[in-house]
């Protein structure tokens, strides 16, 4: 349902709730953050909270020294799988290397999940989005964007997606299809969000994704390209937006 992400030298999880309180209006069942964990020179790995409820609950399950400098956050509207707290996002893979929000559905899920599970793989959720987090901690490639292509290449269905990984602390690799992605444009930190509303109050220069687009962003640039891997072109538009 709501997607916001945040890269830069600001601590990132009070800006991530800001940004799920500002979705809050289109309505949602769960909400749930991951984070990279540590700062930048000294990389602490992923570090998540989720449950089911509202933002202000989801504040209330935030552990003690949850700061990191690059972190995605989610509001669920539950498609597969009921509200509950294992099933809100982010969703991770077992070694809690990737972790994955997700707008949309994805229409393969029951015959990818029986794949991956015939792989060994068990599943912890009951959700569609679950099979994304497998699929790119699996992925052969070695780019973490050429993890999430490989990924996406067995995928159906709408999405739009965040991802965070662990070994690549320094970027947010985002995708859409048939589900709303804006990246945000600030002063050495960047934001993505399903809804310009998550981030206006940041910034008003904006790039939205077309269908088949990816981003990656760094705190000091970002770039866009294709799920083939093509680059896209990418210049920013001021929003107008009444608050
Ligand atoms: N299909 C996913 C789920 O049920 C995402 C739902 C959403 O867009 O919030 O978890």
């Amino acid at each position: 349902c709501g997607i916001v992400g945040y890269i830069g030298k600001r601590d990132t999880a009070p800006l991530l709730l800001e940004g799920l309180q500002r979705l809050e209006y289109r309505g949602y069942d769960s909400a749930g953050i991951a984070i990279q964990a540590g700062t930048a020179g000294k990389p602490g790995g992923l570090k998540t909270a989720k449950t089911k409820g509202r933002v202000r609950d989801l504040e209330e399950r935030i552990p003690k020294r949850f700061t990191g400098t690059a972190g995605i956050a989610h509001t669920r509207w539950a498609t597969h799988g009921v509200p509950n707290d294992v099933n809100a996002h982010p969703h991770l893979d077992p070694a809690e290397k990737v972790a994955v929000v997700h707008n949309g559905i994805i229409d393969n899920a029951a015959e990818l999940r029986a794949k991956l599970t015939a792989d060994g793989i068990t599943f912890t959720s009951d959700t569609d989005t679950e099979v994304l987090a497998h699929l790119i901690a699996g992925a052969q490639a070695e780019r973490l964007e050429a993890r999430v292509q490989e990924a996406l290449r067995h995928v159906e269905g709408t999405y739009g997606i965040a991802v965070l990984h662990a070994d690549f602390p320094d970027r947010i690799v985002v995708a859409r299809n048939g589900s709303p992605v804006v990246l945000g444009i600030g002063e050495n930190e960047m934001f993505v969000a399903s809804d310009v509303a998550a981030l206006v109050s940041h910034t008003r220069q904006v790039v939205t994704l077309d269908d088949g687009e990816m981003a990656t962003i760094k705190a000091g640039d970002y770039r866009t390209y294709t799920t083939e891997g093509s680059r896209t072109s990418s210049s920013p538009e001021t929003v107008e937006y009444a608050a």
